[in-house]
């Protein structure tokens, strides 16, 4: 398997997997894969509104997909499983909580602060349209341009891990 295949479809079959595997639970709630999230991997989100709950998602950083392996991307998916189970069964599902980082360590989920991205990756970003992007390679904005709008790209800075 190529990291490019986890796509939002497939991220959800491994996540709904593992969960009915390890917490007999479905997920019943959507995978959706972000281009703009550069300071996490990957997050369990709960969107409140008048403190209640409006929406519930887990979010998974394009960049980091692209540049680590699929057995890095699963583990990190599998950890913000585990903040959905835990939520969803009314427990203490925080990172900082003992009783998630003991389910962590039950299941031998690293924790997702110990990863780094693979290599160093670039950040580029089209002047015309915005469309931002990165690349393991340096200088990228010099060789080509933006196969939306033609469009010549800026170097915007690495991606941090975290
Ligand atoms: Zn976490
Ligand atoms: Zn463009």
């Amino acid at each position: 398997m190529n990291s490019e295949e986890l796509n939002p479809a497939e991220l959800h079959r491994y996540a709904d997997k593992f969960l009915q595997e390890n917490f007999g639970l479905q997920l019943d709630i959507p995978v959706r894969v972000s281009k703009r999230m550069k300071s996490k991997l990957g997050a369990f989100q709960i969107k409140l509104q008048n403190k209640k709950v409006v929406s519930k998602e887990i979010v998974m950083s394009n960049s980091f997909i692209m540049n680590n392996s699929p057995e890095t991307v699963l583990d990190v998916l599998y950890h913000e499983c585990v903040h959905y189970a835990l939520y969803t069964l009314n427990k203490p599902y925080r990172d900082s909580d003992r009783e998630f980082t003991e389910t962590l360590e039950r299941l031998g989920i690293a924790k997702t602060r110990t990863y780094k991205y693979k290599g160093q990756a670039y950040l580029y970003e089209c002047r015309k349209c915005s469309y931002q992007f990165t690349k393991r390679v340096k200088g990228y904005n010099k060789r080509y341009i933006c196969r939306h709008c033609r469009g010549k790209f800026i170097y915007k800075g690495m991606v941090e891990s975290r």
